[in-house]
C-alpha cells in the first residue's frame, strides 16, 4: 500500500447488491457506457460492482466498448482455493476483469457474519492478489444516538486495518486502499448524513490511518462516503475537503441517476 496515490481522482462506485440478471447487466452497461463516453473525465474514476453472475458478461461488455469504466466485485474469500463454498477468490475475479472489492459492507456484516477480523483477512488477501479495496465502515443509528459514533469507527478501522504495517512498508505493488464512511442508517433509507457530519467521520478516518500508517499515507489514501447519495445531494459532498467521491447503492441503477452523480465529482474536483 506504499503507493496510495489513489486520492490523485475521485471515485464514483456503483454496488448494484443482488440486482440485475445478464441481461439487464448489459442493457444497464450500454447506456451507462452511452452517456459516459462523451463526459467523462480522467481526474474522476468509474467503477460497477455487479453480481459475481453479471461479471463474465459486464467484462466482456467493458472491453469491447473501452470506455475505461472498471469492474468491481462485491465480496472475495480470505483464501485463494480449497474448501470454502459459496466463497469466491481473488483469482477468481482477476479471471473476470475485476480491479476493485468492496470488503466489509454493512450487509455483509449484518447479515451475513462480516467483523472486523474478517474484513482484516479479507483485505489482506486483496491486496496480496493486487485488487484494490474498497473497506466499509459506518455505525449503526443507536451508535450515532449515543453519541458512540466516533469511538465506533475508530474501532472498525484500526481492527479492519490490523496488522498491515509490512503492506505499508513493503508491499510495491499498485494495490491501493479506499475506505467508504457508510453509516448504516443512511444506507437505502433516502436518509443521508449532511455533508458536514460526513466531511467529519471522513477527517477521522483519515487522521486514524494517519496514525496508524503515517501522515502520507492518511492523506493520499481516497476516502468514499455513502448511503442514499443521489444526483441532488451529490455535489454538496463532493464539496467537502475529505471526501474523494461515493459509494452509490440505489441510485447505481439507472443510468442517469449515476452519470448525475458522476458529473457531480467532476464539478468538485478540485475540493481540497
Ligand atoms: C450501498 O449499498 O453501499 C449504499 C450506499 O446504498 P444506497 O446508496 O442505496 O444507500
Amino acid at each position: 500500500m506504499s503507493k496510495n496515490i489513489s486520492r490523485d481522482k475521485k471515485l464514483i462506485a456503483g454496488n448494484w447488491k443482488m440486482h440485475n440478471s445478464i441481461k439487464e447487466t448489459s442493457q444497464l452497461l450500454d447506456d451507462l457506457t452511452k452517456e459516459y463516453e462523451s463526459i467523462h473525465s480522467e481526474h474522476v474514476e468509474m467503477v460497477v460492482c455487479p453480481t459475481f453472475t453479471s461479471l463474465e458478461t459486464a467484462n466482456g461488455k467493458l472491453n469491447a466498448q473501452k470506455s475505461g469504466i472498471k469492474l468491481g466485485a462485491q465480496n472475495v474469500s480470505w483464501e485463494n482455493s480449497g474448501a470454502f463454498t459459496g466463497e469466491i477468490s481473488p483469482q477468481m475475479l482477476k479471471e473476470h476483469g475485476v480491479e476493485y472489492v468492496i470488503i466489509g459492507h454493512s450487509e455483509r456484516r449484518a447479515m451475513f457474519g462480516d467483523n472486523n477480523e474478517t474484513v482484516n483477512k479479507r483485505l489482506k488477501n486483496t491486496l496480496k492478489n493486487n485488487l484494490k479495496p474498497i473497506v466499509c465502515v459506518g455505525e449503526t443509528l443507536s451508535e450515532r444516538e449515543n453519541c458512540q459514533t466516533d469511538k465506533v469507527i475508530k474501532q472498525q478501522v484500526c481492527e479492519s486495518l490490523k496488522n498491515m504495517n509490512s503492506f505499508v512498508a513493503n508491499n510495491n505493488s499498485d494495490s491501493q486502499l479506499t475506505v467508504a464512511y457508510e453509516p448504516v442508517w443512511a444506507i437505502g433509507t433516502g436518509k443521508t448524513a449532511t455533508s458536514l457530519e460526513a466531511n467529519d467521520v471522513c477527517k477521522l478516518i483519515r487522521t486514524t490511518l494517519s496514525g496508524m500508517f503515517g501522515e502520507e499515507f492518511g492523506e493520499h489514501t481516497r476516502i468514499l462516503y455513502g448511503g442514499s447519495v443521489n444526483a441532488k445531494n451529490a455535489s454538496d459532498l463532493f464539496s467537502q475537503t475529505d471526501i474523494d467521491g461515493a459509494l452509490v447503492g440505489g441510485a447505481a441503477l439507472k443510468a442517469l441517476d449515476f452519470i448525475d452523480i458522476y458529473k457531480a465529482a467532476i464539478v468538485n474536483t478540485n475540493c481540497r
